[in-house]
């Protein structure tokens, strides 16, 4: 599985059931080190050409997904052809439905108040068997951040969802990287407004 390479960043062919075997396996092991999921779009590609901080995260990740059909084309384009789109979305609605079969745990940190309340009484209605094992607006000033990570940490999710947008998610993740109590940690953009409705 060679990468595919887009303005230096790289992109490992993945299909999304190899993503979602990825992150399953790493889910029923038990916890080491956070395993951090970027979902790639264009504007984490693009500010990564003059921030070589946001460049060490990215490449520091475990797992980067092709987050959107703009980065499979530049990937065609170049001869790398990643073969499918993987976007935040998609993959939060299936690590929900495979989570629904395997009881894994969620912490959702991200979006306004009314929409992380909505998406979490969503996905408890469709996703029964998920555990919803907190959640928190995205809203907050920096003092605050230390008892979130509390809060997360006393819930020791399997998967922490940061809704926070890119590149603010992908920054928070790292910041806290070896501080967080959960498994895998994805930043997934705008997914809890869409799955809010
Ligand atoms: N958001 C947040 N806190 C902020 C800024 C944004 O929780 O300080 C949320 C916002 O409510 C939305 C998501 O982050 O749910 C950003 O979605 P968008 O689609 O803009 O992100 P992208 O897909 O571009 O990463």
């Amino acid at each position: 599985n060679k990468a595919a390479k887009i303005m230096g960043i790289s992109f490992p062919k993945f299909t999304m059931d190899q993503c979602l075997q990825i992150l399953s396996d790493v889910a029923g092991r038990k916890k080491t080190e956070l395993f951090h999921v970027v979902t790639g779009n264009p504007e984490i590609v693009m500010s990564c050409q003059h921030d070589d901080e946001l460049r060490g995260i990215i490449d520091r990740a475990g797992l980067i997904t092709a987050d959107g059909i703009g980065i499979v084309m530049i990937s065609r384009m170049r001869g790398g052809d990643l073969p499918e789109r993987v976007t935040g979305c998609d993959l939060l609605i299936k690590l929900l439905e495979t989570g629904d079969r395997e009881k894994w745990s969620f912490y959702f940190l991200g979006a306004d108040e009314p929409t992380s309340l909505k998406a979490a009484e969503v996905i408890a209605r469709k996703h029964p068997n998920v555990s919803i094992a907190g959640r928190h607006h995205g809203f907050f000033k920096e003092e605050e951040e230390a008892k979130i990570v509390e809060e997360i940490n006393a819930a020791a999710p399997d998967f922490l969802i940061v809704a926070l947008g890119a590149p603010y998610a992908e920054r928070w993740i790292h910041k806290y990287r070896n501080s967080l109590n959960a498994k895998i940690a994805i930043g997934v953009g705008g997914s809890l407004d869409t799955i809010a409705g």
